[in-house]
């Protein structure tokens, strides 16, 4: 069993020497993955600073138990103003990956299909790569903002209200509203339509 901590720029790791050990035996990585190798993760976002975190591994004699945690810096656009801005994901993973090989036989494992754990491969590569890219698309917001307090764009002129005030700002009607009466105009116009 080895408690020393690696530091690994790779979300592939070689889990040889885990799988041939004892139950029980664990390791412990503080990665630190470049954005080189993010982005080949075939994204929809964009990672523009590298992955921190650590990876702990068990293994259980059946399966390694993984747990990744650690922090990603994504571009996003603020839905509000549109301008671009960089937010900080926290990744918190817990998954169990099964060997398709018995290290003992060197024969393939018969696995249930029904078996939702991820596969180590026949080399014995562990990867980590679709598990910290679904961790980061799950944690997007849904609708980025680059500050609680953004105030937009004026959705008259366009104009970015963080940065300049227009003369439109004096409207009191705000134009969802407008748009919403004028479609209950229609509906009474039509409601007032001999049938
Ligand atoms: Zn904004
Ligand atoms: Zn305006």
């Amino acid at each position: 069993m080895s408690n020393k901590i690696a530091h690994l720029d790779s979300l592939q790791f070689n889990v040889a020497g885990l799988l041939t050990g004892p139950k029980g035996g664990t390791r412990s990585y503080k990665l630190y993955i470049p954005v080189s190798e993010l982005d080949q993760l075939d994204e929809g976002f964009d990672v523009v600073a590298p992955f921190e975190g650590t990876a702990r591994f068990l293994w259980t004699n059946d399966h390694i138990m993984v747990r990744v945690t650690g922090h990603a810096t994504v571009a996003l656009q603020c839905s509000r103003c549109l301008e671009p801005f960089e937010q900080v994901v926290s990744i918190h993973i817990e998954e169990a990956f099964i060997p398709t090989v018995d290290m003992a036989t060197g024969l393939p494992i018969q696995r249930d299909e029904s078996d939702a754990a991820i596969l180590i491969d026949e080399h014995h590569i562990l990867d980590l790569s679709e598990i910290i890219r679904q961790s980061i698309l799950l944690a997007l917001p849904l609708t980025p903002v680059c500050s609680p307090d953004c105030k937009g764009l004026c959705p008259v002129c366009g104009a970015n209200l963080n940065h300049e005030t227009c003369s439109c700002t004096t409207e009191t009607t705000d134009p969802r509203w407008s748009a919403l009466s004028i479609l209950l105009d229609d509906l009474d116009r039509d409601a007032d339509q001999p049938q």
